[in-house]
């Protein structure tokens, strides 16, 4: 098991004042770890992945394997397993030739690469398969040859190009827990791609959340989803009501705000928050901790009800509060609540969270 490090690492696809692709990373992805790039779409999470591949170098920065420096190394002396988002099997060939062709390439031998596909095919829970031709798999049975075949080299860490998104809804569930399982028996460093905020909550030990080239947060999915570090991340990281609110009084570690009501409320604030009295915070409230109450409860936010979606799990109601509209989740909503209610909404200041903008 080796640890992977990337320093300052930098990706320009021109020379002109187009903004990096990928803009100073640094990242240290421990030995044995299941960490994770998430983001939107164009974020620079796929370029960051193929320079740790080696399929793109940086033009600026360097990516070490252990205290090996990779930063211009050619992929194939990486000893990286990738399993692509389209898996990129030859659809002519058998499971086992598929499987066999990292050997290949390594010149490893015939008695020892057959016992090696078997092995490969067995983690994946594919034994027995070796025979079958690419185009007789179900998709998921083609994703898991493209884990066989990316562990099959033994790799020093295993890349993956969000390889479930050609899986419908059900099986990716399926899968994300089955490939965290292969990934801890093989006891492989992994690096995963998504965009899909859920699969990254469930599969990783930690993630880092991409935007604009630059890692906004890295953390464990607990502290990302409860301790988001900018508005950008609460916001993509499940659903989020940030909320402008004006600062009445302000210490190093907390903060007096004021609601709408008029009511103030004393919140804990991260150090060096910056803020002082007349400014306004930025404040991260989960749908699901802010509570329901009657439109005349004491301290409550007075508002309307604006939009109800049952989901089975919970209610989610969508309520104007003077202009604004805030996201509240609640697993026993009231009989009968409708559009248009008059509704009360609590804010429990140990739930709430100061963000940067
Ligand atoms: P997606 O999920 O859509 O693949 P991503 O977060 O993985 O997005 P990247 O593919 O890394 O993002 O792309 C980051 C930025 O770099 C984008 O603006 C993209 O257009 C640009 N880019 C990526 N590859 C190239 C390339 N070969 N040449 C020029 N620009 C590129």
């Amino acid at each position: 098991m080796i640890d992977v490090k990337l320093r300052s690492v930098s990706k320009r696809f021109s020379r002109g004042g187009d903004a990096a692709a990928v803009d100073d990373v640094s990242l240290t992805i421990a030995a044995g770890e299941f960490f994770t790039l998430l983001g939107p779409s164009g974020c620079g999470k796929t370029t960051t992945l193929r320079m740790v591949a080696g399929f793109a170098f940086p033009t600026a920065g360097q990516i070490h394997f252990g205290d090996q420096d990779v930063t211009r190394l050619a992929p194939n002396k990486r000893d990286a397993g990738m399993v692509f988002q389209n898996y990129a099997l030859f659809p002519h060939m058998t499971v086992a030739q598929n499987v066999a062709y990292g050997l290949k390439v390594r010149k490893i031998g015939r008695a020892a690469s057959a016992e090696r596909i078997e092995q490969a095919l067995a983690q994946v829970h594919l034994a027995g398969y070796g025979t079958r031709r690419i185009d007789q798999l179900s998709g998921g049975q083609q994703q898991r040859v493209a884990l066989a075949r990316a562990l099959v080299i033994r790799p020093r860490i295993l890349l993956l190009d969000e390889p479930l998104s050609n899986l419908d809804a059900k099986l990716r569930e399926e899968t994300r827990s089955e490939i965290r399982r292969i990934q801890r028996e093989a006891g492989t460093t992994a690096l995963y791609v998504t965009h899909d905020q859920a699969e990254a909550m469930a599969m990783s030990d930690r993630i880092a959340v991409m935007y604009g080239g630059k890692v906004q947060q890295v953390g464990t999915p607990h502290e990302v989803y409860h301790r988001p570090a900018n508005a950008f991340v609460a916001r993509f990281i499940g659903r989020s009501n940030v909320l402008e609110l004006p600062v009445a009084e302000a210490s190093a570690d907390g903060l007096e705000l004021r609601l709408p009501s008029g009511a103030r409320i004393g919140i804990g604030a991260p150090e060096g928050h910056g803020l002082k009295s007349g400014d306004t915070a930025l404040v991260s409230a989960r749908p699901e901790q802010v509570r329901l109450a009657g439109p005349t409860a004491d301290g409550a936010l007075p508002g309307k009800v604006t939009g109800i979606e049952f989901t089975g799990m919970a209610t989610n109601l969508t309520v104007d509060v003077a202009g604004d509209e805030l996201m509240v989740s609640v697993v026993d909503a009231p009989d009968g609540i409708k559009i248009d209610d008059q509704v009360g909404l609590l804010l429990a200041p140990h739930r709430l969270w100061v963000v940067k903008p």
